[in-house]
């Protein structure tokens, strides 16, 4: 059984949580305090809006003890705008979150003619299936350091990408049928 938790300040909460409790051998828990941050085997942070979940973790002393935990192995998951709060570098804003993971990310990278979008996908490492993927005024990852694992590309950028503990993806899988990532993720903690 592994405790996977949620961060629940803003954005796709409920989304992930159903997605996780249709997964066997996990328990889901919702994150908002530090005491919730030490019964969880790894974290998910859900897409939404990034500068409004950073005003709330620093209003709540939060960023720092939880970017600590990323730092120490906790395995971390960002859906789209949790992709930004792991980000080392945002190209077209100063300001950075937990910033531990190597990647320089574009918010809001799809233009207003594509801010929203949904297309398919064929992954062997995640799923057997096509996968579907779903983009909502989403960011992309425009530099990779040589060490981080890319995922997924759409167009020449990349939208999924793995470094030790941490994954991110610029769609958002929780709102899809398709439950093959929230299975990776999973696995990323089982193995860690
Ligand atoms: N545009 C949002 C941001 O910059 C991300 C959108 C999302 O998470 N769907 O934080």
């Amino acid at each position: 059984m592994i405790t996977v938790g949620v961060l629940a300040l803003q954005g796709a909460i409920a989304e992930h949580i159903n997605c996780l409790k249709k997964l066997p051998a996990v328990t889901v828990r919702e994150v908002k305090t530090l005491a919730d941050l030490n019964s969880i085997d790894g974290l998910i942070l859900p897409g939404g809006e990034s500068t409004a979940m950073g005003k709330i973790l620093n209003y709540f002393n939060l960023l720092e003890p939880i970017a600590q935990k990323i730092k120490a192995g906790l395995p971390v998951w960002g859906t789209c705008a949790g992709m930004i709060l792991l980000a080392k570098n945002i190209s077209n804003q100063a300001e950075t979150y937990f910033a531990t993971m190597d990647i320089t990310v574009k918010r809001n990278a799809y233009g207003s003619q594509l801010d929203s979008f949904q297309t398919d996908i064929n992954l062997p490492e995640i799923s057997n299936n096509p996968i579907p993927l779903i983009f909502i005024r989403a960011p992309y990852i425009e530099v990779a350091q040589e060490h981080v694992e890319v995922l997924a590309k759409i167009d020449n950028n990349i939208v999924a990408a793995k470094q030790d503990n941490m994954l991110v993806t610029s769609f958002h899988p929780e709102l899809t049928q398709d439950l093959s990532w929230h299975k990776y993720f999973c696995n990323m903690i089982l193995h860690k």
